[in-house]
């Protein structure tokens, strides 16, 4: 029986994937992006231990509102750094005909192909596309992610990509032409979002004694975020 690390769950959740979801928010990320909203997913080591058996038992109850095209999202934290866990969730949703999409920045423990051929929908947060850019807000190398979008393509599994535009930092046409020769180099692609920066995340980090490294930076203008996206709608042919 799979245990696994679980820091809240969220049952009418509209914005993780098609339809009405029930979005499960994992423990455990080894990125530390400088605008993370959940800060309190990082360690592995907080949170509520549950089986996977019990989790999806509790996921059941709500199948109703999941019928009609929505389903169960795997978030964080980075659901991949429970890989076991992560895997029984998906085969049992699997087993009770519920949708399933995971939601991850694609840095987990290295093999991922049981999981991306249990998992209806990847949505794929593309931190950056420089490496140098990519170390500096993650603070990791670029590599783990290059894998796992490489993983992601044998595998087939549909895909919706996600970039949060950040103010002075990517907010700039270079980055939406890098960003759209990546995706035109990928398969299966459905949809692809650019998230404005929001600072709404900063009274968690004065909680948990945490140093917010964009503390003065106001949140990124909607109006240029829509402009960027339709440069990359236009650049990719990708709604
Ligand atoms: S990958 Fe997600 S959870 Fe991890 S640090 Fe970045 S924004 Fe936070």
């Amino acid at each position: 029986m799979k245990k696994g690390r679980i820091s809240s769950v969220e049952s009418m959740g509209l914005v993780d994937g098609p339809g009405i979801r029930y979005v499960v928010f994992m423990q455990g990320c080894n990125l530390r992006c400088q605008y993370c909203h959940n800060p309190e997913t990082w360690t592995l080591l907080a949170g509520e231990t549950v089986t996977a058996k019990s989790l999806i038992a509790k996921i059941e109850r709500f199948k109703p509102y999941y019928q009609n095209g929505g389903g169960v999202t795997f978030s964080g934290g980075e659901p991949l750094l429970q890989p076991e866990f992560l895997l029984e969730c998906l085969r049992l949703c699997r087993e009770k005909g519920i949708h399933t999409a995971l939601d991850t920045a694609g840095v987990g423990l290295g093999d991922y192909h049981q999981i991306l051929s249990h998992c209806d929908l990847v949505i794929l947060d593309i931190k950056a596309v420089d490496p140098q850019e990519y170390q500096k807000l993650t603070g990791r190398d670029i590599s783990a992610f290059n894998d796992f979008v490489k993983q992601v393509q044998e595998s087939g599994t549909k895909l919706w990509l996600r970039q949060v535009i950040v103010p002075g930092m990517n907010d700039n046409e270079t980055n939406i032409q890098q960003l759209a020769a990546l995706i035109k180099q990928m398969k299966n692609v459905e949809r692809v979002e650019l998230l404005p920066y929001k600072s709404t995340c900063k009274v968690k980090y004065q909680n948990l004694r945490l140093n917010y490294r964009l503390d003065n930076l106001p949140d990124m203008d909607e109006k240029r975020c829509d402009q960027l996206q339709s440069m990359l709608r236009e650049l990719t042919g990708i709604k």
